[in-house]
């Protein structure tokens, strides 16, 4: 059963949605980015499984498979942060695809320590796959990447290591629990901080964003779309500090 619905936001961006009842996150998979056989970039694939009988991965196979893009030619997987319900199906989207994984560095510390004992409150064990790619601030280097151009933005406050991820030329932000659709990620688990989430926002704030691909869905949509509303999303989080 599909558990996602597909949105391609713009050329080689498509944006999977998570509408099943567990929890899970939305996925991005930015298309053909890659130099080589496995051309594409999964960010956040999710929970293998999702609750009771939801195949989340393989969901989210299907609806990929539905825009003619196949799990296995992912040639990397990004986390924007380490929480299960984004992270969790890395294992299985490796042995699937052989993918390399990429994190960053501050995020893979805090899995290894804290952030660990989350996988333990969703009854699952945390990730054995270890990065192959520690992420920082700044371009992410793609080889040839097709004339796209990906900056990975350092944006904690949800988690230590927390990532956005910026698309230059569409202006797209994926923004993982950082930034939602009226609203920000929360602040209270282990490891999340009100004084960096602060600042994160007031640095996202400044960029010119034309959409906003968020890790869940809110009660006011499944994403931001349009300037006019990413300006005005960001006026109305900054209320919350
Ligand atoms: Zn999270």
């Amino acid at each position: 059963m599909l558990l996602h619905r597909s949105l391609t936001v713009a050329d080689g961006v498509h944006f999977y949605l998570w509408v099943g009842q567990g929890m899970n996150s939305n996925s991005v998979v930015l298309a053909d980015v890659l130099d080589g056989d496995k051309p594409h970039i999964l960010v956040d694939p999710g929970m293998a499984g999702s609750g009771p009988g939801e195949k989340a991965l393989d969901s989210l196979a299907e609806a990929m498979a539905g825009d003619g893009l196949r799990l296995e030619d992912v040639g990397m997987v990004i986390g924007t942060h380490s929480h299960p319900d984004h992270y969790q199906a890395v294992d299985e989207v490796v042995r699937r695809s052989g993918a390399l994984v990429a994190l960053s560095q501050v995020e893979y510390g805090f899995l290894q320590g804290p952030g660990k004992a989350i996988y333990g409150s969703f009854g699952t064990d945390s990730p054995s796959v270890v990065p192959a790619v520690l992420l920082q601030e700044g371009e992410l280097k793609l080889g040839s990447s097709n004339g796209r151009r990906i900056d990975v933005l350092m944006a904690p406050g949800h988690t230590p290591g927390s990532i956005c991820l910026y698309l230059r030329e569409t202006k797209i932000l994926v923004s993982g629990d950082v930034v939602f659709p009226g609203g920000i990620g929360r602040m209270d688990f282990v490891g999340g901080s009100m004084s960096q989430m602060k600042d994160t926002i007031s640095r996202l704030a400044e960029l010119d964003i034309e959409c906003i691909l968020p890790g869940h869905s809110s009660q006011a949509g499944p994403l931001v779309s349009g300037k006019e509303n990413v300006v005005r999303n960001f006026q109305m989080v900054r209320m919350f500090f």
